[in-house]
């Protein structure tokens, strides 16, 4: 029972908001790397009374154990989903399989025993049960219709949730975890409710857009929505401050690609509220590629603080009680954590709270190795390219179908990672002149809406002696999304914008007749005279005070394509030159180098070519010869540089993937999930400093190690295996 003086205390406090700071003293996720989400499957889609077997055996007590035992330095457990709570709550029915048991009293009891922070999930979004007794929460759409299932964060759900946050504290947990704070991942959109416009005309002296309308009113509707989401989170947090500075807070985000404008999150924005940011990963909704993409995502968001990542054990999805390979969980971990992230793993029961004992042994085999890897983690990263990520171009170019413009940042980060060009993320919300000074090449991929302020900090950059590379269309749209007939960053390309090109199936080619040192440096392969199909947006540009290199080709057009009977997504055939593809612009001490077509955006699309991606390569070891460390390695390798200057040591880590082929899938062919990792990979890979290196260590026994001067050459057989290398 939670005392009425307890009770009456945390609603005195919720009563009347203000900050308070958090704890000063360490807290657990400082010194974690990893621990367990735990939560029962068998009402993701709701739940029913009648099943009394559900979460019969969900049981906190062991639960802490398991995690103890496995070596999980925290546990997050599950409190309260969309239908039931799991403890003895006033205002949402306790799973009835659980009789009078109190799941998270058992967690909080056994856990602090064992020294375990625990940690509650609490849905927020989700709130089937809440919504069901208070059907004016749910958001309503623009036909003023409500959407079933979606709650409106400016609605009355704020207080409730308030009241609620309140019963989970009085427990004494460590922390919460808030998931989600989403308004949806598509149509229909929200929120139309009364209070919304209400609040939207105070706001802005004027009604609401009728719908999506990409006009002036919807840039003010996409502001409301994101403060929408940004009040909500900055409520719940004042709201366990105050019941408890000690508390810490963590929201499950999605500011991060896939997800755009409509989930209510900015990249920068959203990852700020709470104690540290929280996001999923996982191959089965996320790609592979994604995982390291994430960790550094947030980190970018979230400068100085934590990260946390949570992966799963399931094969396919959370709940469907398949246990992945050691080896395939392992490749995910320690990728996370060499990004620098900590990890939560997420294992859902068995349907009456089960805990499958495979799981746990695997969970125990993996956390001993991060323990026994522990001071190899944390160290600051080593990039050369920074990806300029913008959410104003996220928003007004991707619109309705952001992955459009997103294929160009993750074809960037593809290439990079496939290349072992060791990158970050530059987010456009908080770019700064020490954010740009950080990467000696910065990146813009078709970032084709740039302020003036953006543009001034990037010429800034270059001038002082920054590497700048633009693809595509970059700077050539206007703030709301509009072509330009001038391209804002014409004074730093020293070209200028002729037309966009209509097509995506554009060519380059290097001419022998042209060659120059330049255009061998960039030929993939120095191949001349081939013309190579670059996918992608285009434009011709018209050189000023740039040195044109190279040939942009147009593709052929037939006859069936002007009665537009002809299927645009297939490629056809490069046609003539309609300008170079190149142009490299001498700015104060800097470089930019425009390349006309988007080898970015080629290399996420379903015609990524090799030589796409080593144009891009080509044209970050051209602007910056002399980086610390150049790396060769198999394109299944993701290698992830850091250093500590204290002890003048690098450390490269080397994650090798190597999952099998796959058959076709039951439907939506030919679109595999790649297959699960079963073996440890086998492969050679080379080292060079540009200076200074004095010894190397592997952390395996198994790694053979060949020093020759600066050149290090490995064979390595490992899913992951860290060298060290002091200078
Ligand atoms: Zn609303």
């Amino acid at each position: 029972m939670i005392s009425l003086t307890r009770m009456l205390l945390v609603a005195l406090l919720l009563a009347s908001p203000a900050k308070l700071p958090a704890a000063d003293s360490p807290s657990w996720f400082t010194r974690s790397l990893v621990g367990l989400e735990v939560g029962p499957t068998g009402a993701q889609f709701g739940g029913d009374p009648a099943d009394v077997g559900y979460a019969a055996k969900f049981d906190g007590r062991e639960i802490a154990r398991a995690t103890k035992a496995c070596g999980g330095e925290y546990l997050v457990i599950w409190a309260r989903d969309g239908d039931w709570a799991y403890y003895d709550s006033k205002l949402q029915p306790k799973c009835p399989g659980l009789g009078t048991r109190d799941v998270l009293r058992e967690a909080v009891e056994e856990g602090h025993k064992l020294g375990l922070p625990v940690i509650a999930y609490c849905v927020q979004q989700y709130a089937g049960d809440t919504l069901r007794k208070n059907p004016d929460w749910r958001i309503v759409g623009s036909d003023s219709k409500p959407i079933d299932g979606r709650v409106c964060f400016r609605s009355g759900y704020r207080e409730y949730m308030k009241q609620m946050l309140g019963e989970q504290l009085a427990y004494g947990i460590d922390g919460f975890h808030l998931d989600m704070v989403d308004q949806g991942f598509g149509p229909p959109y929200g929120c139309w409710c009364e209070t919304c416009q209400k609040e939207y005309q105070a706001q802005y002296g004027r009604p609401m857009p009728k719908g999506v309308t990409w006009d002036e009113d919807w840039d003010h509707m996409l502001e409301f929505r994101y403060a929408s989401s940004d009040r909500f989170e900055k409520e719940m947090t004042a709201c366990i401050r105050q019941g408890n500075p000690r508390t810490t807070i963590d929201f499950n985000y999605h500011g991060n690609p896939p997800f755009s404008w409509e989930v209510g999150q900015l990249p920068v924005r959203h990852a700020q509220n709470g104690d540290f940011v929280t996001g999923e990963t996982g191959v089965w909704g996320f790609s592979a590629l994604t995982v390291g993409l994430n960790g550094e995502f947030y980190r970018a968001a979230t400068p100085g603080k934590p990260v946390q990542v949570a992966m799963q054990r399931g094969v396919r999805m959370y709940h469907d009680q398949t246990t992945r390979p050691l080896n395939d969980m392992r490749w995910e971990m320690f990728n996370l954590l060499a990004h620098g992230s900590f990890v939560t793993m997420i294992d859902k029961t068995g349907f009456d709270g089960w805990l499958d004992p495979v799981a746990y042994e695997r969970f125990g085999a993996l956390f001993r190795e991060v323990h026994a890897k522990r001071a190899h983690f944390g160290q600051s990263p080593v990039q050369d390219v920074g990806i300029y990520y913008s959410s104003r171009t996220r928003d007004w170019i991707g619109r309705e179908k952001p992955a459009d413009w997103l294929l160009s940042f993750q074809g960037a980060h593809k290439a990079m990672v496939y290349e072992h060009i060791p990158w970050g993320v530059i987010h456009e919300e908080s770019l700064s002149p020490e954010t740009l000074m950080k990467f000696p090449v910065v990146l813009l991929p078709n970032v084709d809406i740039l302020s003036e302020a953006e543009v001034a900090l990037l010429r800034r950059y270059v001038e002082s002696g920054g590497s700048l590379i633009a693809t595509g269309l970059s700077g050539a749209y206007d703030h709301m999304g509009r072509l330009q007939t001038k391209s804002s960053i014409e004074a730093l390309t020293g070209a200028r914008l002729v037309r966009k090109l209509d097509s995506t199936d554009n060519w380059v080619r290097f001419p022998t007749s042209q060659t120059s040192t330049l255009s061998s440096q960039l030929a993939p392969a120095g191949r001349t005279d081939w013309p190579f199909l670059v996918r992608g947006p285009a434009a011709v540009f018209e050189p000023t005070t740039a040195t044109p290199i190279g040939d942009l080709l147009k593709p052929h057009r037939t006859a069936l394509h002007a009665q537009k009977r002809y299927n645009e997504d297939w490629p056809l055939s490069a046609d003539s030159r309609v300008g170079p593809a190149i142009l490299l612009n001498k700015v104060g001490k800097g470089k930019v180098l425009t390349i006309a077509a988007s080898p970015d955006w080629a290399t996420a699309s379903d015609h990524h070519i090799v030589e796409a991606r080593r144009l891009l390569a080509n044209a970050v070891h051209l602007l910056n010869p002399s980086t610390r460390v150049r790396i060769t390695a198999p394109a299944t390798v993701e290698t992830i540089v850091t250093d500590d200057p204290a002890t003048r040591t690098l450390r490269i880590h080397l994650l090798g993937y190597n999952a099998p082929p796959q058959t076709t899938p039951s439907k939506e062919r030919p679109y595999v999930l790649p297959g699960l990792i079963e073996d440890a990979p086998l492969y050679r890979a080379t080292l060079e400093l540009s200076s200074g290196l004095k010894s190397a260590k592997a952390f395996n026994r198994t790694t053979e190690l060949r020093k020759r001067g600066g050149r290090l050459a490995m064979t390595i057989e490992d899913i992951h295996e860290v060298i060290e290398l002091r200078y």
